[in-house]
């Protein structure tokens, strides 16, 4: 645990979220994937009392604008330094929400800002911060595919910008070994369009050619595009930085259909 000293045992049983010895709020909120329809009731309450609003630019686009809310939007890769920037203005009394796509908690800002107070000043434990979920990329994608993800699953983050492409590599090993389904977030972009290459290639040298792979792209958008086909017509231009990447385990199925895409499902039962 990094040599920190933990206590074994906490008893304290009340919401874990500070006590408020400044008045200020500090929300993490997911926006969903994209439609209006996938933001929750909590998500929206939170944005219509917000003071400011606080995220990576795209996902602060998403903010209806209005008198009272001031929206600072920022670069991609100065998570840390927004996060502290969120925790200066709830420590000054603001009411903060930070935003983040999908939930905030997977491969998003919640990490970030927890990050930056486990590293902060005290007073920063003391705030009110609450996380309020959403509904992660992920999910949205395989309710509009069928069930993939009805029995055991597991989530890899592709993008090596923040680990090295080795951890990628041994988990995806693993997990074909277990016979996990698998949810690819950051399959690729223009930044690293070898990755996502490297990836499908291993995961071909090791699955059986009919393993089904999905291609769920901008889900919930107008731009929304499936697409279902067997692991060894797979190629790397079928996926991009909107897309989730969904691969089915050796007990996932496809159910065709005359007239519309196809069902993929994974049976709840593997006896
Ligand atoms: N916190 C977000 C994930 C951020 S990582 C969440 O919970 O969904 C960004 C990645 O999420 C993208 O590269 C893509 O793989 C996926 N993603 C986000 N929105 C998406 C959407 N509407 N459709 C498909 N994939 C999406």
């Amino acid at each position: 645990m990094r040599g920190q000293n933990y206590p074994l045992f906490f008893d304290y049983c009340g919401p874990w979220s500070g006590t408020a010895a400044m008045s200020g709020t500090l929300k993490i909120i997911g926006l969903g994937p994209g439609s209006a329809g996938l933001i929750t009731p909590d998500v929206k309450d939170a944005l219509e009392t917000a003071t400011d609003a606080i995220g990576y630019f795209p996902y602060v686009a998403r903010v209806i604008e209005r008198s009272g809310l001031t929206i600072h939007g920022s670069d991609n890769r100065v998570e840390l330094q927004r996060a502290k920037q969120a925790l200066e203005l709830a420590g000054e009394g603001r009411h903060v929400v930070v935003v983040s796509s999908g939930d905030p908690g997977v491969f998003a800002m919640a990490s970030a800002v927890f990050e930056a107070v486990e590293n902060g000043p005290l007073s920063w434990r003391e705030l009110d911060i609450s996380v309020l979920p959403g509904i992660t990329a992920m999910l949205a994608a395989a309710a509009r595919l069928g069930a993939p993800l009805g029995h055991d699953f597991c989530v890899i983050n592709l993008s090596d910008n923040l680990k090295p492409w080795s951890i990628i590599e041994t988990r995806l090993r693993l997990a074909m070994e277990a016979d996990f389904a698998m949810a690819f977030y950051n399959p690729r972009s223009k930044a690293r369009p070898e990755g996502f290459e490297k990836a499908l290639d291993l995961l071909k040298s090791a699955c059986e050619k009919e393993r089904l792979i999905m291609f769920a792209r901008a889900v919930s958008t107008p731009e929304e595009s499936l697409l279902t086909v067997a692991l060894s017509d797979a190629t790397p231009d079928m996926a991009d930085m909107r897309t989730m990447v969904l691969l089915g385990s050796r007990q996932t199925r496809l159910i065709s259909r005359e007239n519309a895409a196809p069902i993929v499902y994974t049976p709840r039962s593997m006896r």
